[in-house]
């Protein structure tokens, strides 16, 4: 039987939903988009997919599993043209399917037309039925195909005009990356959820959710849009940018991105990641101190809020436990007898550092608690003689909506127990999550631009999910 072990493992993870990239006028598109997917795998697993224009015909190949597999030289030779938009998927909007996987590409009655979608739109049911009824069909289950119907059905007549109607209509988080034969156009929703940076390859222009992105095709990073930008790229004729809807009073950038999902070596929000998941370690240090030998992280997503940890303490940072980069699938029967060999494939404990020792683990999350729970008793196992468990973002109480893969909200461990039965039912000597004001204070003076409505349940108004998208009453 094959068997998913990366299913299975990341099952107690929190999953970004989607990664963009986009690069206009350069001969090498479809390889240079391959790159920056390849650098933006992190951030979607399922499928990926590009799309290039040569200024009259798009071509497009998507397909299930990683960039690396998906594509081939001679895949890439087919996707000709100057300009290509590419995206990596993890489904949380529809299934993991390959009629969902994007870029989405349609004829339309301005030709052809591409989408790449970062986010989660939060009405797209009434949408969908509206479109329904009125004739549309749909091929996959996912928002981001309700805006490219929208875009379709548009009775504007430019590209630019058409994107800012279809986008009037709907609520929620995008960033996307649009493509007819000639133009391409980036947006960020009002409320900026999700990231976007635009930069240059000598005459080129890139845009991506990460500017890891950039680094990668050798680009150079100018900036990110602002909620509610538009920029407008066309074949003949100067890049413009305009606001194409007034940024949202109070903005809800997702702070999950700077504290999980993005790579530590990206921007984001104009912002170091690693220095922020640092300044996180030192806080967390200070809010909740521990008498201890050694430091430690989850690898590899805690490694950095473990070093800044350590830094304020003064506690050395060691590697106690040790990540297996090469999981993926394998041939195991998933018998009851081994049910744990998930975690035991993912890490291993290193004794030599942990026998004998009051150790610090540090982690980013903790959503179901069940990877936690088995992984303290491994290390508890290798010898460790206390273990003080220190989480780097506050108790994860309530779904995402926006773009994030949460489980159903009777599975998140901190929706349903105590801080004290958690520390319980993980099995540690102690527990300690960052305050929301001390992870705030870590963005400095931006910190009123953040969503924070996994932590407290507070939804902002302009984005209130619909009863058929928010699961909370049915889960209670
Ligand atoms: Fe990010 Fe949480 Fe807000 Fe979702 S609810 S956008 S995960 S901060």
């Amino acid at each position: 039987m094959r068997y998913n072990i990366n299913a299975m493992y990341f099952s107690d993870k929190l999953h970004e939903e989607c990664g963009v990239f986009g690069i206009f006028g350069h001969p090498e598109a479809s390889r240079l988009t391959y790159l920056g997917l390849y650098a933006l795998q992190h951030r979607g697993q399922e499928s990926a997919g590009i799309c290039t224009s040569d200024g009259n015909k798009h071509c497009h190949h998507v397909g299930m599993g990683l960039v690396a597999d998906i594509f081939n030289m001679d895949t890439l030779d087919r996707l000709t043209g100057d300009m290509a938009i590419g995206h990596v998927r993890y489904s949380t909007a529809g299934s993991s399917i390959i009629t969902n996987a994007q870029p989405i590409c349609v004829n339309s009655k301005i030709g052809p037309l591409a989408l790449a979608h970062n986010g989660n739109l939060v009405n797209t049911d009434e949408l969908k039925a509206k479109l329904v009824q009125e004739g549309a069909i749909f091929s996959g289950t996912t928002d981001s195909e309700v805006m490219v119907h929208l875009m379709a059905r548009s009775r504007k007549e430019t590209l630019p005009e058409i994107v800012i109607d279809a986008l009037s209509q709907v609520k929620g988080a995008y960033s996307i990356l649009v493509m007819s034969k000639d133009t391409m156009i980036a947006v960020r929703d009002p409320m900026g959820f999700r990231p976007f940076c635009i930069g240059q390859v000598n005459d080129a222009w890139v845009l991506a959710s990460e500017t890891c992105a950039f680094d990668m095709v050798g680009g150079k990073y100018f900036h990110d849009l602002n909620p509610g930008e538009m920029v407008i790229i066309p074949k003949n004729g100067e890049i413009q940018s305009i606001q194409a809807f007034p940024p949202a009073k109070k903005l809800q950038q997702c702070i999950f991105e700077l504290v999980y999902f993005a790579r530590p070596d990206s921007l984001v929000y104009s912002q170091s990641v690693m220095q922020f998941r640092k300044a996180i370690g030192h806080q967390l240090a200070i809010e909740h101190p521990a008498k201890a030998d050694v430091v430690i992280s989850i690898p590899d997503s805690a490694n950095c809020h473990a070093i800044g940890f350590a830094e304020q303490s003064g506690i050395p940072y060691d590697m106690g436990l040790i990540r297996n980069h090469y999981i993926g699938r394998t041939f195991i029967e998933p018998r009851q007898s081994i049910r744990d060999f998930g975690v035991k494939l993912k890490h291993n404990a290193v004794s030599s550092v942990l026998n004998g020792k009051r150790v610090v683990v540090v982690d980013d999350s903790v959503v179901r608690g069940t990877t936690s729970r088995k992984l303290m008793k491994m290390i508890r196992a290798a010898g460790a003689r206390e273990i003080h468990l220190r989480i780097a973002s506050p108790p994860y109480t309530d779904p995402c909506y926006y773009g994030v893969d949460t489980p159903d909200p009777s599975k998140l461990i901190a929706a349903n127990m105590t801080v004290e039965q958690i520390r319980e039912y993980i099995g540690v000597d102690s527990i300690g999550y960052i305050s929301i004001e001390g992870m705030l204070s870590c963005v400095g003076t931006h910190s009123h631009k953040f969503c924070t409505s996994c932590f407290t349940g507070k939804y902002p108004e302009e984005a209130l999910p619909n009863c058929e998208t928010c699961k909370t009453c049915s889960s209670k």
